[in-house]
């Protein structure tokens, strides 16, 4: 079978300019959707995700604000800036950018942004309205999957889905977003009894976990759909020949770098077998961001709505 490959790069493309001529008709009437960022600490692969949200912010015409904490900073001084985070009218979208260094208690600092600035969809209440079904902002890696797969027509009434993964972050919201689309939804997890087995009856088959190429041919249905959330470092030589092969250009970045990605699914092996698949990297990371993006445009509107209609 041939498998598509699903261009996550090109779809949240598209995705942004939808959101860049919006964000353009709402400057035009005095409006710019606003987006603040909280980073705390050095992690650099968190400084790195900060800077491209901001920058793709920008890009888009959208107002961005990083505000930077060193790495012994106390939850309370945390709560001081989302306070202020949540009153200034300016700022539409606030994210925390997680990992919080270990003394701050993390949960504290999301469940104290505001539910309709909350553009992670993070907030239990924004978690709770996903949950029931509402209408939310809801987090985003899930949010630019489902859009992928529906843009690329990937039928989801009545499938078996399988999401391996069950974060608050990409498993549990993916699931219950797949199930919202009418799919037969079944979460698995580290306790998992026959996994492979499990994973062998999706028609849309979401790897979130964070293992290197765990997903393997025994795990695939003909003609299953892959989404690969998993984004894994790996730097050694012949684990990057075992899973890219003998002439993969992989490792001329493995030699460039020190690194390369790989996802939770065995990158030869889902080939033939798969009718698509996302690649690692070029697919659900930038579709997320593109989903910052639309989240923060969403919650201008419905906090703005007022300004917005009545020109004031
Ligand atoms: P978490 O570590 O929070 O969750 C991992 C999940 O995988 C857990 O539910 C865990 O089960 C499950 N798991 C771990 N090992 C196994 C196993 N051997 N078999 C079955 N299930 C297993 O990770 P996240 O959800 O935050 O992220 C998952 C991956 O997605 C990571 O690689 C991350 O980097 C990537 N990611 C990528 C994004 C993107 O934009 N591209 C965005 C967000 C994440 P249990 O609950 O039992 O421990």
């Amino acid at each position: 079978m041939e498998t598509r490959i699903l261009d996550g790069k090109k779809i949240a493309a598209a995705i942004q300019a939808e959101v860049q001529k919006e964000v353009q008709q709402l400057k035009e009437s005095g409006i710019t959707p606003g987006l603040a960022v909280v980073l705390a600490g050095d992690d650099p692969a968190s400084q790195i995700y900060v800077k491209n949200k901001t920058r793709t912010c920008e890009e888009l015409g959208m107002r961005s604000e990083q505000l930077d904490f060193p790495a012994d900073v106390t939850t309370e001084e945390l709560l001081d800036v989302i306070s202020r985070l949540n009153e200034d009218d300016e700022i539409d979208g606030i994210l925390v950018q997680l990992p919080l260094p270990a003394q701050v208690d993390e949960q504290t600092i999301l469940n104290a942004v505001d539910p309709d600035k909350d553009v992670d969809g993070f907030h239990p209440v924004n978690a709770g309205k996903l949950f029931s079904g509402h209408f939310t902002l809801a987090p985003c890696t899930p949010m630019g999957i489902l859009e992928m797969l529906n843009r690329e027509g990937i039928a989801l009434e009545g499938a078996e889905a399988v999401v391996v993964g069950r974060s608050n972050i990409v498993g549990k919201p993916m699931a219950m977003l797949l199930l919202h689309q009418n799919c037969t939804v079944t979460i698995c997890h580290s306790r998992t009894r026959n996994l492979p087995e499990v994973c062998k009856r999706a028609d849309i088959l979401i790897a979130a976990v964070g293992r290197p190429a765990l997903i393997t041919r025994d795990f695939l249905k003909e003609g299953v759909v892959i989404v690969d959330v998993g984004t894994n470092r790996i730097d050694s030589r012949e684990e990057v020949v075992r899973l890219f092969g003998e002439d993969s250009p992989r490792l001329e970045a493995l030699d460039k770098r020190g690194y390369t990605l790989v996802g939770d699914v065995h990158p030869r092996e889902a080939r033939g077998i798969a009718s698509a698949v996302t690649p690692v990297p070029g697919g659900v990371g930038p579709l997320t961001i593109a989903h910052l993006m639309k989240n923060t445009l969403v919650a201008c509107k419905a906090r703005r709505a007022e300004a917005i209609y009545t020109g004031s």
